[in-house]
């Protein structure tokens, strides 16, 4: 069963800095082939259907943990995405006849306009939706920790691809999150076939062969050693990953540790009202009366 904290794993710019492309790039993060909803969703099936579970633990909950990290990864490209489109079309309540979203047409995913509420959608950067399609699970342990270094580095390309598509800073500081982030789980993979195979998949890395540390908004993130840490997402469970996670890593050689303290995170962004495309509604002011009066009345 999951747990739920309401705040990002990490703070993202609340400026409004409305950027139509930039939104329609970010999407490829989420429902991209190599995009966040597919790491979640590869790690949380093969976790679902180990066999052995019980014999294979170290394997079991760094696969078990890092799925739940995803499911945090997911949410932050989501806010991104919804920073991006916060303000991207003429605000205007009520008065349809003047073609609000006229400004908007034919910029950046259309169906964040017309189908969503100028909100993230599970879909890539084409606007074609996110299948199960993208999900690998062989059953071979082996086999699947290959596949979810491969992920990874995929990943990973998508991550430095959209930050060189970009000088927005939402959209930069969720790449350098993630472009560490992503980094902490290629190794972590690399590291289990290596207590597998004997192989130093390690060796390999980078992949693409670019440092975080020539990425600003990734260094700062490194400089403060985010990359050599596992954060546990559970309050008793997963503890064999430290079986795994540990060693020197390969790029600096810091020592990898597992904390049990959480990323320090930053706030979910309570969402502008964007009433030409009725979020929340036609009469934004109606609905938060009715709310109010909920909250006064308890
Ligand atoms: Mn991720
Ligand atoms: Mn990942």
């Amino acid at each position: 069963m999951y747990l739920r904290i309401d705040k990002l794993q990490l703070e993202l710019p609340m400026a409004e800095n409305p950027d139509i492309e930039a939104a329609k790039a970010v999407q490829e993060l989420l429902g991209g082939q190599f995009g966040e909803m597919s790491t979640l969703m590869n790690y949380t099936y093969q976790s679902f259907n180990m066999r052995g579970k019980d014999k294979l633990k170290p394997y079991y909950d760094l696969v078990a943990n890092i799925a739940a990290e995803e499911l945090g990864h997911i949410e932050a490209v989501a806010a991104t995405v919804n920073g991006l489109l916060t303000g991207a079309a003429p605000r205007q309540e009520g008065a349809a006849a003047d073609s609000p979203l006229e400004a908007v047409l034919g910029k950046g995913l259309s169906h964040h306009f017309l189908f969503g509420g100028q909100g993230a959608l599970p879909v890539d950067s084409r606007g074609i939706a996110w299948t199960g399609e993208n999900v690998f699970n062989s059953g071979d342990l082996v086999l699947d920790m290959l596949h979810n270094f491969f992920l990874e580095c995929g990943a990973r390309m998508g991550k430095l691809r959209v930050y060189q598509s970009t000088s927005n800073p939402i959209a930069r500081e969720l790449c350098g999150y993630l472009l560490t982030r992503g980094g902490v789980h290629q190794v972590a993979y690399a590291k289990a076939l290596e207590t597998l195979t004997g192989v130093e998949v390690g060796k390999m890395l980078n992949i693409p062969n670019i440092s975080n540390n020539e990425i600003p908004e990734a260094k700062k993130y490194h400089d403060q050693g985010i990359h050599t840490l596992m954060y546990r997402f559970s309050p008793d469970d997963y503890k064999d990953i430290d079986k795994i996670w540990k060693g020197p890593h390969p790029e600096d050689g810091k020592p990898l540790t597992v904390t049990d303290e959480l990323p320090k995170g930053g706030p979910i962004n309570p969402g502008t009202p964007e009433p030409q495309v009725y979020a929340p509604g036609y009469h934004p002011g109606e609905l938060a009366e009715i709310a109010a009066r909920l909250m006064k009345n308890a």
